[in-house]
């Protein structure tokens, strides 16, 4: 379809909506993210972010604008969690979108010119609470950035040994904690537990003193598999809802003396942060890339029609008690991950393992090739042996009480921004011991 140019009005106008948003804004029309909030008076309810506004999507359910095929007569957005929105599946999700999208555009009559309907359906960010998107079925915890896993195995094997040989031939993972799973903006307690010093015969028990953070992204299972019913590569994506910020704390001393043989566990399991917004595969099409090529080749089951990642720009920022402004520590990009979220549901799936609505599969830290592109303080400071230079003169191996990290990422349009807002959490002491 083409439009006759008018005079002085470019040919291509990005959509707008009635609403105002900045363009360095994360949440402009072309975003609508999903999320759950508690406005002042009221029960937690579903949402969607548009500039620094949150649209009621229990109140725009009420009046119908969700009524249709898609939705199989249920009504969801009312609910504390997005778990049964997701498990209505893609369909669903694109009605929505498409829904909201309309009424939101600056040409739509429907919320523009309705004064008191735009009062019962906005919100103002700052005057809500955010809860956890979905009640967390499953956490399970990727290792899929090749210069995270270089760097990691360079420090522990020398880099002749640094990568694992299963490593190219398979998404390497664990299988985390769901309970501990937590919003952006809670404090994270220093935990403790059994720590080896290098030149000690026996354990001490002592609070972790290596604490550190991963830059991670996540995606949450939508639509779910049977148990023993694989998911084949090529339908991967029907299953995957979106995508949030997500920093996997760690304690790094508790790690090293526990892991052997069988992976992360108190050092891993104490918390782990999300951002509260879930961008949509809809919303990050446009910043679709092609997938780095894989050698070896995979095996079939791993191989995809088209495979892709996306441009996402990401930062850590290390905000302590003496800085003035906050340190940006982590530049990074989704694009550095070696395996595409396809290949890693298809394998999760492979063994005939059921995902469930609201599962929650992530990255891995997510490191470059460049020192900046680290995405956490192990590598960064290379175990501590190359402290990170502050501007007030002080330095940091690993994070200290008080300090507060946030991530944060977005994909850059033209003149305007999909992005994920921000994960952030303050350390606290440890809890003192009667
Ligand atoms: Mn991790």
């Amino acid at each position: 379809m083409s439009r006759t140019p008018q005079r002085g009005v470019p040919t291509i106008m990005p959509l707008q909506s009635f609403i105002e948003v900045a363009p360095d804004s994360h949440f402009p029309i072309q975003n609508l993210p999903f999320g759950i909030f508690q406005p002042r008076e009221g029960k937690p309810r579903a949402g969607v972010a548009i500039g620094n506004l949150i649209a009621d999507l229990s109140v725009l359910e009420e009046l119908g604008h969700f009524r249709s095929p898609e939705f199989r007569d249920r009504q969801v957005f009312s609910e504390d969690s997005l778990n049964a929105f997701l498990a209505l599946g893609r369909p669903a999700w694109r009605k929505a979108r498409e829904v909201l999208q309309h009424l939101l555009l600056s040409e739509t009559p429907t919320l523009r010119d309705d004064t008191s309907l735009r009062t019962r359906v906005f919100h103002a960010q700052k005057d809500v609470v955010m809860k956890l998107p979905v009640r967390i079925a499953n956490y399970t915890d990727f290792y899929s950035s090749y210069h995270h896993a270089h760097n990691v195995g360079t420090m522990l094997r020398g880099p002749e040994n640094a990568l694992m040989p299963n490593w190219k031939w398979l998404p390497v993972a664990y299988h985390g904690r769901a309970s501990s799973v937590v919003i952006s903006g809670t404090n994270v307690r220093r935990p403790q537990g059994q720590i080896k010093p290098p030149d000690a015969s026996a354990p001490i028990f002592s609070p972790a003193k290596s604490l550190d953070y991963e830059l991670e992204m996540a995606f949450l299972i939508g639509s779910g598999n049977s148990l023993g019913d694989p998911v084949r590569i090529n339908h991967a994506l029907d299953h995957i809802f979106g995508l949030v910020l997500m920093n996997d704390w760690s304690a790094r001393d508790i790690q090293a003396w526990e892991y052997q043989p069988l992976g992360p566990f108190l050092a891993k399991n104490f918390c782990t942060s999300i951002s509260p917004w879930v961008v949509t595969l809809e919303a990050l099409e446009p910043f679709r890339k092609p997938l780095p090529s894989q050698e070896p080749q995979p095996l079939a089951y791993l191989r995809a029609k088209n495979d892709f990642t996306f441009d996402i720009h990401l930062e850590a920022r290390l905000q302590t008690s003496s800085l003035d402004s906050p340190h940006i520590i982590t530049r990074t990009n989704f694009q550095n991950l070696y395996w595409s979220i396809a290949q890693q549901l298809a394998h999760h799936a492979v063994s005939g393992c059921n995902l469930q609505p609201g599962d929650l599969l992530a990255s891995g830290t997510i490191s470059g090739p460049t020192e900046e592109s680290r995405g956490c303080m192990l590598e960064l400071t290379w175990r501590g042996a190359n402290p990170l230079k502050l501007s007030n003169g002080k330095s940091r191996k690993w994070l200290e009480d008080g300090d507060t990290l946030t991530i944060t990422g977005w994909s850059q349009g033209d003149g305007y921004r999909v992005g994920f807002g921000e994960v952030s959490g303050q350390v606290l002491p440890v809890t003192p011991t009667p």
